[in-house]
């Protein structure tokens, strides 16, 4: 039997109408280096999205392959209570050196949402270690993502993918979003103060005795369709945690290793969180591996005599496992040995300037971007930005047209974004706008003859 008909056969694949595979089966990779894939059917795609944000310097870079293998000639796995491994240490080591200070210790998962119920259950149980229990509520908002799991799932945007779970969510607070080319209170970004800090402060006021913390992604709602938002927006929030004594965890996931032009997003600013939630690019896109670091304040609050019962009972199976460590490591070894981040910060003025071309499209109702992030928005009026219904999958029909042209382009519902690994060259982050821009025009024409 071909293996395709084997995987249909026996594979549900995740965020997937698996009736949709009766037209567009799932593609066949059979190996990948740099920036491409190589599919079974002898074409090259470009993974213009980082395979699913976690690519950093390519795929299969020799120096992570090589720390994968060397690491799993000696030490395979092991449990990380009561026992401990050489690239843990050295991997919490170097975490905590390159993030804010106000983090000092750091706790392993092995996944984007599993850092985050870290992050929610470490704050929950903090205010219950001190007597607090009246503290039980997260502040969260629209259009965020914090992952799938339960309690990921409940302080991320309710939209209508996730709206049958409904009922299984904790009851927490969600205030609008900075989305500024939908903006909540109806201003424009050059002229605006701000406003939309409003609706955090106006739960806050009221509810701060209830709340534990908030949770937000830095500078940029990715899954929520790429909405970079001002950092001023994220200061004003540091400030509200700040004044009422509420947690800040930020999530980056997504923005961590580099995306937005810096290691980490939050270095955009001065702020110091109480977690900072870290997955997707950590290996460089090898392994799966999550952390959530967190501060001395936070770590004292669980510290006293066992009968005291303030431990963390928290755990997973492949808590730091120790190939994903190494991989991690050499994958932070790597951003200094090419020097990533500098490299990158040639090319974003670049890849910025190109995306700018974008809003002359019709179909384009908003371009937005940060450091090596970009996406836009298809509206299907671009005067009163009403935007297309679900049934017309403008983004399903984008995506299908850019695998025809090499180019990975699964979107967010209508944000078409770009989210290349950094080891990207100019020449091929040209080739690749230059084909979008093409695809982008053809639906574009298409549409305004439809009107
Ligand atoms: C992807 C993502 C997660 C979830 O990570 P998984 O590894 O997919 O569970 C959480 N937060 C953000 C911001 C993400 O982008």
């Amino acid at each position: 039997m071909e293996l395709v008909e084997k995987d249909l056969r026996y594979i549900w694949h995740p965020y997937t109408q698996m009736k949709d595979t009766e037209e567009l089966p799932p593609i066949l990779i059979e190996r990948a280096e740099g920036i491409k894939l190589y599919g079974a059917n002898g074409r090259v795609y470009y993974d213009t999205i980082a395979s699913w944000w976690c690519n950093v310097h390519g795929h299969c870079h020799p120096r992570i392959k090589e720390a994968i293998k060397s690491q799993v000639d000696q030490l395979d796995h092991i449990l990380l209570a009561g026992f401990t491994h050489k690239p843990a240490i050295l991997l919490a080591e170097k975490l905590i050196s390159i993030a804010p200070k106000s983090l000092s210790k750091v706790f392993f998962s092995d996944n984007g949402s599993t850092s985050v119920e870290t992050a929610l259950k470490l704050s929950f149980q903090y205010w219950h270690n001190l007597g607090r229990v009246e503290k039980k509520r997260f502040l969260s908002l629209e259009y965020g993502y914090h992952g799938d799991t339960l309690g990921a799932m409940a302080v991320s945007d309710l939209n209508p993918f996730n709206k049958c779970f409904e009922w299984l969510f904790y009851g927490g607070y969600k205030a609008s979003a900075p989305y500024c080319y939908r903006c909540p209170v109806g201003k424009i970004r050059k002229t605006c103060n701000i406003e939309c800090i409003e609706f955090i402060e106006h739960i806050v006021k009221a509810r701060a005795d209830e709340i534990c913390g908030i949770i937000l992604e830095p500078l940029v709602f990715g899954a929520g369709g790429m909405i970079v938002y001002p950092k001023e927006y994220l200061e004003k929030v540091d400030e509200i945690a700040l004044k009422y004594n509420l947690h800040l965890i930020l999530d980056e996931v997504a923005t961590g290793f580099g995306r937005t032009g810096k290691m980490f997003a939050t270095e955009y600013t001065h702020i110091q969180p109480d977690f900072l939630c870290l997955s997707k690019g950590i290996t460089g896109g090898t392994l799966p591996l999550g952390a959530t670091l967190t501060t001395e304040k936070i770590y004292s609050a669980f510290y006293d005599d066992y009968s005291k019962q303030k431990t963390f009972y928290h755990g997973h199976t492949y808590t730091a496992n120790p190939i994903s460590t190494a991989a991690s490591l050499a994958s932070l070894q790597v951003f200094e040995e090419e020097e990533t981040l500098k490299r990158c910060a040639k090319i974003i003025p670049i890849f910025h300037e190109r995306l700018e071309r974008f809003r002359e499209l019709s179909l384009v109702g908003d371009v937005r971007y940060i450091g090596m992030l970009g996406g836009f928005e298809l509206v299907k009026d671009k005067k009163t930005k009403e935007p297309f219904s679900l049934s017309e999958r403008i983004g399903y029909k984008v995506y299908k047209e850019g695998l025809k042209r090499g180019l990975i382009l699964r979107p967010l519902g209508d944000v078409i974004y770009l989210f290349p690994p950094l080891c990207i060259k100019e020449e091929e982050l040209t080739e690749i706008l230059e084909t979008i821009y093409s695809i982008l025009l053809s639906f574009s024409l298409q549409s305004n003859q439809a009107i």
